[in-house]
């Protein structure tokens, strides 16, 4: 599942930060998932408890956070409101998708430094 091989490329770099600061622990993730990211939550939620046994993570609290795509003219800059033609009503471009939209994102590690 799309899901699980997320949780296990999200643990793979966790340690991988762990390991470079020289963390003896790590006692929270958090992470956010883009509207358009096609991302469970609760799947992912799962699946992070099924991978953490036995990683670094093995403690760790995961937070998600969901975030809503937006849309902006490429050209004007202007934002193109939820719920209207994802194209812009001055210059006719196609929108295009901010930040994180469909992502999936780390944003941040709670690390025990010695
Ligand atoms: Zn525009």
């Amino acid at each position: 599942m799309h899901e699980y091989s997320l949780v296990e490329a999200l643990i793979t770099r966790v340690e991988a930060e762990a390991r470079k600061r020289g963390a003896l622990k790590v006692h929270g993730l958090s992470v956010r998932i883009g509207e358009l990211a096609g991302v469970d939550a609760g799947l992912f939620q799962t699946a992070y408890d099924t991978f953490r046994e036995g990683t670094v993570c093995a403690g760790a609290a995961l937070t998600l956070r969901r975030v809503p795509a937006r849309w902006s003219c490429p050209t004007c800059r202007a934002a193109i409101p939820p719920g209207q033609p994802l194209r812009c009503p001055a210059c006719a471009e196609p929108a295009r998708l901010d930040d994180g939209g469909d992502a999936l994102t780390l944003d941040g590690i709670e690390l025990e430094v010695p």
